[in-house]
């Protein structure tokens, strides 16, 4: 059956990015011998030149219809007077309501032969392969009451976790790290906080059914500094909402190029992928743009949405093996270094994806 792939390139170097991971995705399709059917549709500024609506109407269907979204990214400084709810940024945040996905998944990868460009002592970076698990519609940023009170010296939010809302991700996290290194540190404040100590309750009763994972429980201060000291220590990070946006961030900082950056936003009604970085407008246009983001979300997509496991891991092998091959976008070029553009990119990474094939199918072979 036919995997039905929405495209959402976006503004910005969103469509840039976007041609390279349907590259590799139509790569893995022919020697899959699986279909796989895009259709584009415009979101953010590009909708409101072309539909004068940021998530026009068709957009949203197709996405609700789709198997799977891939998104470049939205945002334009022309925009940029506008009110809150008609920027293009407004179209995103409406996009994933709708699909309602509750767990955001962000890889932080050092890849060896960056580890030089982190921002971290290559030596402490050096084998870190971390995955943020990030609750994403509960917590402080949807907590109520909040507000100000009506002097405007006093303003409150409310930070609120029910056991389904905590079970769900958590379950999300067990499966994860079972395909991983089968580790979760669970973060949490549960000295201070009454949530804590609800989540980290409700882990610990999630965790009976994962016997083969193993389960710690990190205070987020604690995790905070582990991070920048020893980040190999850790597979996957359990988060609240709070705790996931501020850990993903420090995490990110690992793999030494925002544009090297993946995401999925999982277990609503159709999963959206997505690179972390924004529409870049300084470089939009110019072919400057590190597709390895979105090339690295099209591999999630592939594990998560279309079960190819293996394909997927062929992927991450490819793009670890270009980079090895000395593959630099102007990102990730140190002086001297030859600076490829995004579609060499997507190319080097497509050859290098051919020669995972190749040496994989001569080794069966022998
Ligand atoms: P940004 O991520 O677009 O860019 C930050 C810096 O990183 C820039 O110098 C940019 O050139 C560089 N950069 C980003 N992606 C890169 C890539 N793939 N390759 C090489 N360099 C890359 O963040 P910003 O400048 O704060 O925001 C620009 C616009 O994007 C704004 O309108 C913002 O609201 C929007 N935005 C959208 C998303 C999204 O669509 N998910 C996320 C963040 C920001």
């Amino acid at each position: 059956m036919s995997l039905k792939i929405a495209l959402m390139p976006g503004d910005g170097i969103g469509p840039e990015v976007t041609d390279e991971a349907v590259r590799i995705l139509t790569n893995v399709a022919e020697h899959a011998g699986r279909s796989f059917t895009f259709s584009t549709h415009a979101i953010g500024g590009a909708a409101i030149d072309t539909a004068g609506r940021g998530l026009p109407e068709r957009t949203l269907e197709a996405a609700l219809n789709a198997d799977a979204v891939l998104l470049g990214a939205v945002g334009h400084p022309k925009f940029d007077g506008q009110k809150t709810a008609e920027r293009p940024e407004a179209a995103l945040l409406a996009l994933r309501q709708a699909l309602g996905g509750f767990a955001n998944l962000r890889p932080a990868v050092c890849y060896p032969p960056l580890a030089r460009r982190t921002a971290f002592q290559p030596e402490r970076v050096k084998g870190a392969s971390v995955l943020i698990v990030r609750e994403l519609l509960g917590g402080l940023y949807f907590g109520e009451p909040r507000g100000f009170e009506a002097s405007g010296n006093t303003a409150f939010n409310t930070l609120i976790y029910s056991r389904h809302e905590i079970e769900r991700v958590a379950k999300v996290g067990f499966e994860r790290a079972r395909e991983r290194r089968k580790k979760v540190a669970s973060i949490d404040k549960a000295n201070v906080l009454e949530t804590s100590r609800l989540w980290r309750a409700v882990v610990s009763d999630v965790a009976k059914g994962y016997p083969d994972v193993e389960l710690e429980h990190v205070y987020v201060d604690t995790a905070a500094m582990r991070l920048a000291t020893a980040p190999a220590s850790f597979d996957v990070m359990l988060c609240d909402n709070l705790f996931g946006d501020i850990l993903s961030d420090q995490a990110a900082s690992i793999a030494g190029s925002l544009g090297l950056l993946p995401s999925a936003t999982v277990g609503g009604k159709v999963d959206l992928y997505e690179p972390v970085h924004g529409s870049a407008p300084d470089i939009a246009g110019k072919g400057l743009a590190n597709p390895i983001g979105a090339i690295a979300s099209a591999a999630m997509l592939l594990r998560f949405s279309a079960r190819m496991d293996k394909e997927a891991g062929d992927i991450d092998h490819a793009i670890e093996d270009a980079l090895a091959a000395g593959a630099r976008t102007r990102d990730l070029a140190g002086p001297g270094e030859r600076v490829l553009s995004t579609r060499e990119m997507g190319q080097a990474i497509e050859e290098a994806l051919n020669e995972v094939r190749d040496r994989k199918h001569c080794y069966h072979g022998v």
